[in-house]
């Protein structure tokens, strides 16, 4: 089936199957003159009533299949795009992350998992929307910051995530600890008033030969270790630590990094 999404191509269809037609009636049309030729006059006279018949029955046949066709496949790319879309945030969801993931690269990919810590005392103090608020208005700071990175989305519940193939390790790791710092500083202004949260991250290292659920589980591993060394921090996971430098890169690089 073609591909017809805007207009343009709609007339570009209708012209094909006009042309389609007028081909295959014209040639039926010669192959008839063939055998029972009367005049020039008579063939010129058939060709034109032809090509009127064809321009009046198939132009509108065109146009009734290729709309259909149009409708259908704006609904289809919009049920894809939703499928991909976490309805909350509007970031990436989890399926999208992971088909970026699988995304053929020669690059090592950073994973970071950044989950907010005590988010279900937030809900219970202030109650769900807040939580959402909260949730909608981290997902756009992250996305807002950390987008120029590589892709910033939404793992479920209150973990975020975001997927990096063409920065170092170590600037990824900076950019972290720099939100982790403002959010801890700058509470969320919510319709319930101001609430304020801190997130802790894990970070792991993906060879390209590597399955996306061994680079998760390293940064979830990551991820529990920076919960239980007291929340608010950034852990890498062992391979990660093992390629960010142990000198003083720029920003809060320390592999345990208090913001
Ligand atoms: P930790 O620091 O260990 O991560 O603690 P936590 O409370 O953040 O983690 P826990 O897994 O105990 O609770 C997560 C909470 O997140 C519970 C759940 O109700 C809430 N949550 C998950 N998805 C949503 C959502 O879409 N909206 C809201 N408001 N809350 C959500
Ligand atoms: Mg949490
Ligand atoms: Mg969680």
């Amino acid at each position: 089936m073609p591909t017809i999404t805007s207009s343009r191509q709609l007339v570009r269809y209708v012209l094909l199957v006009n042309l389609f037609a007028l081909t295959v009636a014209l040639s039926v049309d010669l192959t008839t003159q063939l055998v029972f030729f009367t005049s020039w006059a008579a063939v010129a006279r058939t060709c034109a009533i032809t090509i009127a018949t064809v321009g009046v029955i198939a132009t509108p046949v065109a146009l009734v299949f290729g709309r259909a066709q149009r409708e259908l496949q704006i609904a289809k790319r919009r049920l894809e795009e939703i499928s991909r879309t976490d309805p909350l945030t509007g970031l990436p969801n989890r399926r999208a992350l992971l088909e970026a993931s699988e995304a053929p690269s020669l690059q090592t990919m950073v994973l970071v998992i950044v989950d907010i810590d005590h988010f279900k005392i937030v809900n219970d103090k202030h109650g769900h929307r807040t939580g959402d608020h909260v949730l909608q208005m981290i997902g756009n700071t992250m996305a807002t910051h950390l987008s120029d990175f590589g892709l910033v989305g939404r793992l479920g519940g209150e973990e975020f995530a975001l997927i990096s193939s063409h920065t170092p390790v170590e600037r990824v790791v900076a950019a972290i600890g720099d939100l982790l710092r403002a959010l801890e500083r700058t509470p969320i202004i919510t319709p319930a008033g101001a609430v304020q949260v801190t997130m802790s991250a894990g970070i792991a290292l993906r060879d390209p030969a590597e399955t996306f659920e061994t680079l998760y589980a390293d940064a979830d591993e990551a991820l529990s270790e920076a919960k239980r060394l007291g929340r608010n921090q950034i852990r890498l996971s062992s391979r990660a630590k093992a390629l960010v430098p142990s000198g003083r890169p720029a920003g809060p690089t320390s592999l345990v990094v208090n913001v």
